[in-house]
């Protein structure tokens, strides 16, 4: 059968792969720990799920305008300065919002630098926009604007960014950041920036946006999730905050693919909002505290830096290989004999490697990483 060459080029997303996986191998009985997908294991706060509830049964059940609720592109828009509804584009996921965002700025030959390894869908998305992704090595936890500022070349679009970032937990500084910013404004570059994981910075660390430099918000577009702060994954709601000629593009391309997100959805959003304040800091804690635990138990096992945000570990396995044996095959051999599921670093362009997800109960992760720990040793 011709499919198209759009279709046929790109691979399946590695990371979403898992999640029908897990659920098969729960199917059959094996007794299975997800530190593949990054999903938070908590319920979704019930303030959110009556509200869902609610909405659905008073009749919001019907389309509604192709953007979002405007009472929720509203609230949202008070967290982005000067800023107004007009600005904000509700998605299904920040996935959608990304998606849309390389449709509407992209043209087919057009580049898109992205600092490398990153999040299985970046690329994928920058070529279903017929553009190319432009990889940047950034291995560690920092990020190198000099390398970035190499790879410019006149058929640059855009240097995409993620902090705090998936899969490696860094959480890039302001200098850093900086130095991004005025690299896009002295180039006439947009500047996206994937803030999903802006909830989860550790050790009294502040999540800086490129949205904080008030002279380049004509350039930068910054994505948001509702999926991991409060356990909504299910609910598909994201959303992105840009400048209106891109928001009005994104709207118009979305009018046509999918229209609006779910109605009731959005209130169950806007609940979410609303109890932001109270939810946060438990959260930020016990994930903080996964993350001492399972940063404490990997790097007795490979060699990892310290998470400072987002809730993954990404440990360089290299040393722990057999000879040709690549990161997926060891992926696989540790999920067949312990039923521990990781993604392999190659998903993210980082042969040698592996992600774990430390987003699940404390005790889960003691016995995951026991159970890699034997498999190491036999
Ligand atoms: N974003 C999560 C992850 O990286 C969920 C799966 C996906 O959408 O990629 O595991």
């Amino acid at each position: 059968m011709n499919l198209s060459k759009r279709a046929t080029q790109i691979e399946p997303s590695r990371t979403a792969r898992f999640i029908p996986a897990m659920a098969e191998l729960r199917r059959q009985g094996r007794e299975v720990i997800n530190f593949a997908v990054g999903e938070p294991d908590f319920p979704t706060p019930r303030r959110i799920i009556e509200a869902t509830q609610k909405a659905m049964a008073e009749g919001h059940t019907r389309y509604g305008p192709t953007a979002g609720l405007p009472e929720l592109r509203r609230c949202i828009a008070r967290r982005f300065a000067g800023g107004s509804a007009e600005n904000i584009v509700i998605t299904n996921g920040s996935k959608q919002a990304l998606y849309l965002i390389f449709q509407a700025i992209c043209d087919p030959g057009d580049q898109v630098i992205i600092p490398s390894p990153c999040w299985v869908s970046f690329p994928e998305q920058v070529r279903l926009a017929g553009a190319e992704p432009v990889m940047v090595a950034s291995l560690g936890h920092r990020l190198d604007a000099g390398a970035v500022a190499a790879a410019v070349t006149p058929r640059t679009r855009a240097v995409l960014v993620n902090s705090p970032n998936n899969p490696t937990g860094a959480v890039y500084t302001e200098d850093e950041l900086a130095a991004i910013v005025a690299l896009c404004m002295e180039k006439d570059l947009f500047l996206l920036s994937d803030e999903a994981y802006d909830a989860f910075v550790y050790d009294g660390g502040r999540h800086v946006s490129p949205f904080d430099w008030t002279g380049a918000r004509d350039r930068v577009i910054v994505t948001r999730s509702f999926s991991k702060p409060f356990a909504m994954t299910g609910f598909r709601v994201g959303y992105a905050a840009a400048p209106v000629e891109v928001a009005r593009a994104m709207e118009k391309i979305l009018s046509h693919a999918s229209g609006n997100v779910c109605t009731f959805v959005q209130h169950g959003a806007l609940a979410a909002l609303e109890i932001e304040e109270t939810l946060m800091p438990n959260l930020l804690a016990r994930m903080s505290r996964r993350r001492d635990i399972a940063y404490g138990l990997a790097s007795n096992l490979f060699d990892c830096l310290r998470p400072e945000g987002a809730f993954y570990l990404f440990a360089d396995i290299s040393g722990r290989l057999k000879t040709g044996e690549t990161a997926e095959a060891f992926c696989m051999g540790v999920l067949d004999k312990t039923g521990v599921a990781m993604v392999p670093g190659e998903a993210f362009g980082a042969p040698g490697f592996v992600r774990i997800s430390y987003a699940v109960a404390e005790d889960r992760i003691g016995d995951g990483f026991e159970r890699i720990r034997k498999f190491l040793q036999d």
